[in-house]
């Protein structure tokens, strides 16, 4: 029969590889906020697959846009069209266009994954270097922030500040420059006639939910004005609802130029992540420049049309608010009754700090999973809580009371 505890890669008999360090659970079915494992136990999911489960596990209308495409056309690769590419450009063009900074309109080109709308994005913002603002060739620089998180390619690890995703990965691919994170002064030093984008997480999220001061980002949207820059924000973990907003740069008042979506954009259902930024950048790809057999698929845009959707009444954005503010309260008594060193909450997306006296970040993950509670540590002493935007504030305070449980009990 199916295995009821998770691979044991370090086993001989293993043919897994070990590129992850899953909690002990074998998951079977989910339902919203729930999910059950192999033995029938049931847990709350409070890491939404890293916020691609936004809108919970088999959301009714994604399931239904899913299932109703899978009996029509799944793929036709981009030699030819199909009938919901365009809408579902459209659709995505009409719900984040308007938060860009792109009075002349935008365009989507649609990809799969997270790491190949950062490609996309790079790669995008290099040729408009050459073309548009008249950098030397194979000169363009991109300015990038240290701790952050935007993806596995090796272009990508080649400007990670984390030792884990870098080592043994060289030769790294040259043209990034990384100065620290909220500090708008080591942009403006780090900005030359080179460079082409400045490039962000507007919150990083692997890094722990790691927000900057307020004034960051919209000095940040000043520096590049000035400097005839490209802000690129990577929104594909804190995008599409996540902190309250659409996107998190909205927050801030700061409207990039391009802006990177993925996780949610598939509902959890299927890979979908998309460029979606100013008509006249992404317009210098031409046909040829650029692709991806599975980017824009029809099962891909008949979720990601049905996300678009699902965001389109910002009722799940509202929610995102109203039960962040609650997380808010009551991770920040946690840190009052001294259970936790630090809570920094945005929306319904927090990064924990834990006290080493308390155990480690995977130690209360471990603790929670005994409990009914799914989350998962980042860098050490950090857990991540990102629960599905449609749980209830009755489940997530069931969650808050397990996780102040474990930490009074360690
Ligand atoms: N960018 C950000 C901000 C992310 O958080 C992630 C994934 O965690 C990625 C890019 C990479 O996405 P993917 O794993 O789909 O390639």
């Amino acid at each position: 029969g199916p295995p009821t505890t998770p691979a044991d890669t370090a086993s001989p008999d293993s043919h897994l590889a070990n590129n992850y360090h899953p909690l002990p659970v074998v998951l079977t079915s989910g339902e919203g906020a729930w999910v059950e494992d192999s033995t029938g136990r049931r847990y709350l999911d409070l890491l939404s697959g890293y916020s691609a489960l936004n809108f919970g596990h088999r959301h009714p209308a994604l399931v239904a846009a899913a299932r109703a495409q899978l009996d029509r056309l799944t793929l036709v690769s981009r030699a030819f069209d199909h009938e919901l590419l365009a809408p579902f450009a459209d659709g995505l063009a009409a719900l984040v266009g308007p938060l860009l900074a792109a009075p002349d309109g935008v365009l989507v080109l649609p990809m799969n994954t997270g790491a190949e709308a950062v490609e996309t994005a790079i790669k995008t913002v290099r040729k408009w270097g050459y073309e548009v603002k008249g950098v030397p060739a194979d000169s363009a620089t991109i300015v990038v922030a240290a701790d952050n998180f935007h993806g596995r390619t090796t272009t990508i690890v080649s400007f990670s500040t984390d030792d884990d995703a870098r080592s043994g990965f060289g030769p790294f691919t040259p043209g990034f420059r990384v100065v620290p994170f909220g500090d708008a002064d080591a942009i403006a030093a780090a900005i030359d006639e080179t460079t082409v984008a400045v490039l962000l997480e507007p919150v990083q999220g692997e890094a722990g939910v790691v927000v900057p001061p307020d004034d960051y980002l919209p000095a940040v949207r000043a520096l590049c004005d000035a400097n005839d820059v490209l802000l690129v924000a990577d929104e594909i973990q804190s995008g599409l609802g996540r902190t309250g907003t659409t996107l998190a740069c909205e927050r801030v008042g700061v409207r990039p130029d391009l802006v990177t979506l993925g996780k949610a954009l598939g509902g959890g259902v299927v890979p979908v992540s998309a460029v979606v930024g100013r008509r006249d950048v992404l317009a210098v790809l031409t046909p040829g420049t650029h692709g991806s057999t599975f980017g824009g698929n029809p099962l891909a845009c008949a979720v990601g049309l049905a996300v678009v959707e699902l965001l389109r009444t910002g009722e799940h954005q509202e929610r995102a608010a109203r039960l962040g503010a609650h997380l808010g309260r009551r991770l920040d008594a946690m840190v009052s009754e001294g259970l936790l060193v630090t809570a920094r909450t945005v929306g319904l997306w927090a990064g924990v700090d834990v006290d080493p006296a308390r155990g480690t970040g995977r130690q209360v993950s471990e603790r929670l999973l005994e409990r009914g509670v799914l989350v998962k540590d980042t860098h050490g002493q950090t857990v991540r809580i990102a629960p599905p935007l449609v749980i209830t504030q009755q489940d997530l305070d069931h969650a808050l009371d397990e996780l102040a449980e474990v930490l009074r009990d360690a």
